[in-house]
């Protein structure tokens, strides 16, 4: 019997850019996903699942092995640190930046500098390689409004039109890192399932450049 592969994708935004890339490499769920709460789908392949979970759950659970791949977006991988995994693709899409962001004119900032984010740790390693004393304000969303209730200083999200940014009076101000959305592979099933996961990865590169060339 063929090993079994697990490929956990990110629920949201970024799975309906995931699925037309996944049918490009011929691995299509059995049903449709965004009807159902089901959390581990069938494909056309036997031996191929998926499971549909929180982005920042993708960088875990191909860490332990709980699946063998997966895509999430650049920000969540930089977050979680990237122990344990193999990045080899860029999926370019997803696209967005991540940012520093305050009130919109707002006077520099003396001294130690109050910041929320959901990004901890990306946040913490951005402002140290500045030389920057930050304290870090841990939120869950609604970013923006922490500033405007006088909560923080700045913010570090993610900022795609900015449209969310404008709308609630802030600006974008510093620009940390490009985003997009990765394929991850756990250490072990690279070595393990190889031959299994090496077509996958030259089929989905080739639907990226068909897709970047615009015949897609
Ligand atoms: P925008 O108003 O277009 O700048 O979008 C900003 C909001 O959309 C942010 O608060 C993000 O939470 C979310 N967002 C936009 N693009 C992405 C993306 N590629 N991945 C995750 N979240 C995103």
């Amino acid at each position: 019997m063929k090993p079994q592969l697990t490929i956990a994708l990110s629920k949201g935004r970024i799975l309906k850019e995931t699925l037309p890339l996944l049918a490009a490499a011929d691995i299509v769920p059995a049903e449709d996903i965004f009807s159902s709460r089901k959390l581990i789908f069938d494909t056309n392949h036997d031996h191929i699942k998926l499971v549909v979970i929180r982005a920042t759950d993708v960088p875990t659970y191909v860490e332990y092995g709980g699946a063998d791949m997966g895509v999430a977006g650049k920000d969540v991988l930089m977050e979680h640190g990237g122990a344990g995994l193999y990045e080899p693709l860029d999926l370019e899409i997803a696209a967005c930046r991540l940012m520093v962001a305050g009130m919109k004119d707002a006077a520099p900032v003396e001294g130690r500098m109050k910041v929320a984010t959901k990004f901890v740790n990306l946040t913490r390693e951005y402002f140290a390689r500045q030389g920057r004393q930050v304290d870090i304000i841990k939120l869950y969303g609604a970013m923006e409004l922490a500033p405007i209730m006088g909560l923080a200083d700045r913010i570090v999200d993610i900022v795609d039109t900015g449209n969310t940014l404008r709308a609630n009076g802030l600006e974008p101000m510093q620009h940390i890192a490009d985003i997009s959305s990765r394929l991850v592979v756990g250490q072990p099933s690279m070595k393990m399932k190889h031959a299994l996961i090496q077509p996958i990865l030259d089929q989905l590169q080739l639907a990226i450049d068909r897709r970047r060339e615009g015949g897609e």
